[in-house]
């Protein structure tokens, strides 16, 4: 029967479970088999531990399997200075207007914006501001921006928050532009 979270189809497919469980594998359905590779491959040559539970927890839905303090510590977020706790989650306020800038991780300050650079197609502008970057950017600060944004809108983040699956889904959708078109 396939693993996938809720799914009781039968699984002739197998995914490798990926770094460190070599030689392990999830059995899938065919539709399951295909999403867990999609996301496998959204994350083609990183090897950021965040982007390892993402794949680990695609299998069960994004499903948060833990107590969220726990895994608060566990993460050691209370060390990571790019990290805010106060991020989009559920049960926490949504930032209205952020007057004192304390949901701003070095994202471009409203009025510090640069000239559009009229060299970049359209594509490239929308995938550069779904990253909350201006048409300025150099290769690390997308790299970078990248990394970080993953990170706040994991769903391991936000207790398993779909719409945080989704804007992450967005996020990676617009680095994988800006990759292939050699921006980054
Ligand atoms: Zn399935």
């Amino acid at each position: 029967m396939c693993q996938w979270q809720g799914c009781a189809e039968p699984a002739p497919h197998r995914a490798p479970m990926g770094r460190g469980r070599e030689g392990q594998y999830f059995q899938f359905c065919v539709a399951h088999v295909q999403q867990y590779n999609k996301t496998y491959n959204y994350f083609d040559g990183m090897s950021d531990s965040e982007v390892e539970a993402y794949q680990k927890s695609a299998a069960t839905g994004h499903r948060p399997t833990w107590t969220v303090g726990a895994n608060s510590m566990a993460h050691g977020r209370e060390t990571d200075p790019h990290h805010h706790r106060f991020s989009e989650g559920p049960g926490r306020p949504r930032r209205p207007g952020d007057p004192f800038g304390l949901f701003n991780d070095g994202e471009t300050k409203p009025g510090a914006k640069r000239p559009d650079n009229p060299a970049l197609g359209n594509m490239a502008r929308k995938s550069l501001r779904a990253l909350n970057l201006d048409d300025h950017a150099s290769k690390l600060e997308i790299k970078t921006r990248f990394k970080q944004l993953v990170k706040r809108h994991h769903p391991d983040a936000n207790g398993g928050d779909r719409s945080s699956e989704d804007r992450l889904r967005e996020i990676i959708v617009a680095y994988n532009y800006l990759k292939q078109a050699g921006l980054c």
